[in-house]
């Protein structure tokens, strides 16, 4: 069913179940493991685990680490996996073969590109951001003008303010395509290629888009992406990140983590550092095999479904929870902060409450897993692959029910936890 047609159903259980009955996705919540009695709106911040995972990791710790030992680092396809891996995300983002590579985490890949791009215009001095990205994503840009020690700047622009802040001086904009907090997604065309009409060059950070909606990097013209291997893509708690360069830049210059795997000939054991030819030159040390394995499960489930599926359905879902929230919430004080339109909006839907943090305990309490943000946001999360038109009925259900009887105010969902 599409959305002008959910807009002209009575919104009622029956009229969403149908939709799951014709949604040419439904079966692939099969291919993932969902416990009994959970409602999951946080594969934004950690996908579920696919059945796949199981067998694979048992098959590469008997088989390839018990038996190969060693000999796995040729014969299971080891040393290849994070381009092999590279050139499967590829395809979710629109990128082409060797172009990608999988390695370390988001943050450490962001510091590889920002240090290679800082390098492509020397003589700028500013990296442009907004103060809403994710914290690690300026914190790692801090940490490289420390390094630096040199007179380059952190601008923080808010998100409106970011196209006409690019000027002479902006050597590299850096923003995360769609916002964690709020889900609002930035026009990635435009601003690279405003960027590139003033001479910068732009790092963009995939962790809510790639595995979330069509991301198309040849088309916009990137430079450098970088990108989260747990979150939509299903790759494991810490699973291992994605940075991609696009060809054109690859040569020119090398990242400074140099180690031993980004060397041409790792095994020529030369003592004089000599990048690899092309995307090989973002790996810095030996890669973590398991952690790939487990990715790699995530990655090809991703692969089978039609992005523009995903995306059609991710809509949808979002769009009918607003719409539900609105019709059964609507007087407890939730504020919708994501935007309305859907073509400047990610997956997820995020509200704001001056008691966000109790409601959301008490959400997860009954199973429904959202997750909570500073200052005061709810966050939900949509993965099509394996939530149901239901799943969304049941959760403003069980919301509807938690603000109406005020179940937050109890002492227990005031306590927090290490993460959030
Ligand atoms: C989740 C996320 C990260 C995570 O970085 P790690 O190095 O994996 O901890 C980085 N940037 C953004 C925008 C994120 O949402």
């Amino acid at each position: 069913m599409t959305l002008t047609q959910a807009n002209t159903t009575a919104l009622t259980r029956e009229a969403l179940a149908a939709m799951d009955a014709s949604d040419p996705l439904a079966s692939f919540k099969e291919q993932f493991y969902i416990p009994q009695g959970v409602l999951y709106f946080d594969g934004n911040s950690l996908g579920a685990v696919p059945k796949t995972v199981e067998g694979r990791l048992q098959k590469a710790i008997t088989e390839e680490w018990g038996n190969g030992l060693v000999r796995s680092w040729n014969t299971a396809g080891w040393y290849e996996m994070p381009r092999r891996l590279g050139n499967k995300i590829a395809r979710l983002i629109g990128a082409d073969d060797g172009e990608v590579v999988v390695a370390d985490s988001t943050s450490v890949n962001l510091f590889k590109v920002l240090a290679a791009g800082v390098k492509l215009n020397p003589n700028r001095r500013v990296i442009l951001s907004e103060p809403d990205n994710f914290p690690t994503d300026l914190y790692m840009a801090q940490g490289l003008i420390q390094l630096l020690g040199s007179d380059h700047e952190l601008v923080l622009k808010p998100a409106n303010e970011i196209m006409g802040a690019i000027d002479e001086n902006t050597a590299l904009v850096m923003l995360t395509h769609v916002n964690y907090r709020t889900g609002a997604m930035h026009d990635m065309n435009a601003i690279t290629a405003q960027a590139h009409a003033k001479g910068a060059l732009v790092i963009w950070d995939l962790a809510h888009s790639a595995g979330a909606l069509p991301v198309d990097l040849t088309g916009a013209n990137a430079d450098f992406a970088i990108g989260c291997g747990y979150k939509y893509l299903n790759g494991g708690p810490g699973a291992p990140a994605f940075v991609y360069v696009a060809k054109r830049h690859q040569p020119n210059f090398s990242q400074p983590l140099a180690g031993w795997m980004g060397h041409n000939k790792p095994f020529a054991f030369d003592w004089k550092y000599e990048p690899a030819e092309g995307i090989g030159r973002y790996l810095a040390g030996t890669q973590a095999v398991l952690s790939m394995t487990a990715l790699e499960c995530g990655v090809d489930v991703m692969l089978e479904a039609d992005m523009v599926q995903i995306r059609e359905k991710s809509l949808t879902m979002a769009d009918l929870f607003i719409q539900l929230v609105e019709q059964r919430c609507g007087s407890f004080g939730l504020e919708l902060v994501t935007p309305t339109d859907g073509s400047i909006r990610g997956s997820q839907v995020s509200y704001s409450h001056p008691q966000g943090f109790p409601i959301m305990q008490a959400l997860v309490t009954t199973g429904v897993i959202g997750d909570y943000r500073e200052p005061n946001i709810l966050r939900f999360g949509f993965t099509p692959l394996y939530v149901s038109f239901t799943d969304i009925w049941d959760t403003v259900a069980i919301l509807a029910d938690i603000l109406q009887k005020r179940t937050w105010e109890r002492p227990e969902f005031q306590r927090r936890g290490n993460v959030t």
